[in-house]
C-alpha cells in the first residue's frame, strides 16, 4: 500500500508550525479568504453530496453561538488561504452548532469569486472534487457525519483537514488539566499546545501507536478475527495498543500470540494512517506465520481463522463476513493481500 493514498493519510495542505502563534491565528481570523473546519464530537458538517462544508469565520462564529477564542485551532496554510477549525460544543440537537440558513454563506456561494470552484459536479466526492460553502446549509440537508464515515470519500486537501482537525479536539476534549499539578490549563499556540495556568509547564497533543496486521500463513492464507464487541459477521485484521517499553514488531507478535495463539516470525512494515477515534496512530505490518493453529482467547477475540482469497471473496460475497471501512487501514492490508479491491456484498444476513 501507498501511505500517501490511505484515505486519512492524504494531507496536502501545509501545517505551517511556524505560523502557531496567537497574532497569526487572529489575523487570520480576520481574512475573508480563512475557512473554517467546524468540529464536533469527532464530526464535521456534510452536505448532501457528501462534501464537507467549509466556512467563512463570520458564519463559523454565528453557528457557534460567538465562541470563545480557545476554540479556534490553526490548521495550516496553502497558497489561496488559511484553514482553522472551531470546536463546536458537544451535547444539545443533531443540528446544534451546523451554519444556520441565511448566514453569510448564502451570499457567499453566488460571488463571482466562487464561480472558480462552482459548477456542475464540483460537489461530487472523490479525488479532485472540489468542497465549498453552500447556501441553505442545515435546511438543505447538512449534517454531521463522522470522519471514519466520509473519510474514504473525501478529496485529499479536505480529509486531511478533518482528520487534523478531529484529532486536535479529541485531545483538547480529554486534557482540560495540567497532568503534573492538576491545574487547569490554557489553550496557548494557536490550539498546539495546553499551558498549565499554576506552574506554566506545557502539554502537547498526544498520539498512541497501535500495530494492526496482515498475518499471513506458508499457504499465503490470511488470519482475520471477529472480536466480541462487534457485530455479528465484521471480521478485520488483528490489532492492539503498543505497551510502554515495547518495540513495534514486538507488539505485533504479542498482540497475534495472545489473540489467536498463532506465532509470527518475520514482520515487515507496510504503512500507516493516523485514526483520531480518540488519538491512535494505525501502524500496518505484514506478519508472517510460523504456526498455524488457532486457539482465541474468547474475551476480546470471540473467532478468528484463515482464509483463502477464494473463500474471503465467497464470504464477502454471501455476506458471511462483513469486512472493515474503506476508511480503514485494516481495510487496505485485507485488499493488498487479497490483489485488488474486495467484492460487493449480494445478500443480506
Ligand atoms: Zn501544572
Amino acid at each position: 500500500m501507498r501511505s500517501d493514498e490511505l484515505p486519512l493519510s492524504r494531507a496536502v495542505v501545509d501545517r505551517s508550525a511556524h505560523l502557531r502563534d496567537e497574532q497569526t491565528l487572529r489575523e487570520l481570523l480576520t481574512r475573508d479568504s480563512t475557512r473554517v473546519v467546524l468540529v464536533r464530537d469527532g464530526r464535521v458538517p456534510v452536505d448532501p453530496a457528501g462534501a464537507v462544508v467549509l466556512t467563512t469565520v463570520d458564519d463559523a462564529r454565528a453557528a457557534a453561538d460567538d465562541p470563545s477564542p480557545d476554540r479556534w485551532l490553526l490548521l495550516g496554510v496553502d497558497d489561496e488561504r488559511g484553514y482553522v477549525a472551531l470546536r463546536a460544543a458537544r451535547g444539545g440537537d443533531e443540528t446544534a452548532g451546523l451554519p444556520r440558513e441565511g448566514s453569510q454563506s448564502d451570499r457567499w456561494v453566488h460571488t463571482p469569486a466562487s464561480t472558480a470552484t462552482g459548477g456542475a459536479g464540483a460537489d461530487a466526492p472523490g479525488p479532485g472534487s472540489t468542497s465549498q460553502v453552500r447556501g441553505g446549509l442545515a435546511a438543505d440537508g447538512t449534517r454531521w457525519a463522522s470522519l471514519r464515515t466520509v473519510g474514504a470519500t473525501l478529496p485529499a486537501r479536505d480529509a486531511g483537514l478533518v482528520t487534523t482537525a478531529v484529532a486536535l479536539d479529541e485531545w483538547h476534549e480529554r486534557h482540560p488539566r495540567c497532568p503534573r499539578c492538576g491545574a487547569p490549563t490554557r489553550v496557548t499556540h494557536a490550539g498546539w499546545v495546553r499551558t498549565c495556568t499554576e506552574d506554566g509547564s506545557e502539554h502537547y497533543p498526544r498520539t498512541d501507536p497501535a500495530v494492526i496486521m496482515a498475518v499471513v500463513d506458508e499457504h499465503d492464507r490470511l488470519l482475520l478475527a471477529h472480536a466480541s464487541a462487534w457485530a455479528a459477521g465484521r471480521y478485520s485484521t488483528l490489532a492492539g495498543f503498543v505497551e510502554p517499553g515495547e518495540s513495534l514488531e514486538h507488539a505485533v507478535r504479542r498482540e497475534v500470540a495472545e489473540e489467536t495463539g498463532v506465532v509470527v516470525g518475520p514482520v515487515s512494515y507496510a504503512g500507516s494512517q493516523p485514526w483520531p477515534f480518540p488519538a491512535s496512530l494505525m501502524v500496518a505490518f505484514v506478519g508472517r506465520a510460523l504456526t498455524s493453529e488457532v486457539r482465541v482467547d474468547g474475551v476480546e477475540v470471540e473467532l478468528a481463522r484463515w482464509f483463502t482469497r477464494d473463500e474471503l471473496a465467497a464470504a464477502v460475497v454471501g455476506g458471511q463476513v462483513v469486512p472493515p471501512s474503506t476508511s480503514s487501514i485494516a481495510r487496505a492490508l485485507i485488499e493488498d493481500w487479497f490483489g485488488g479491491p474486495l467484492p460487493a456484498a449480494t445478500a443480506q444476513f
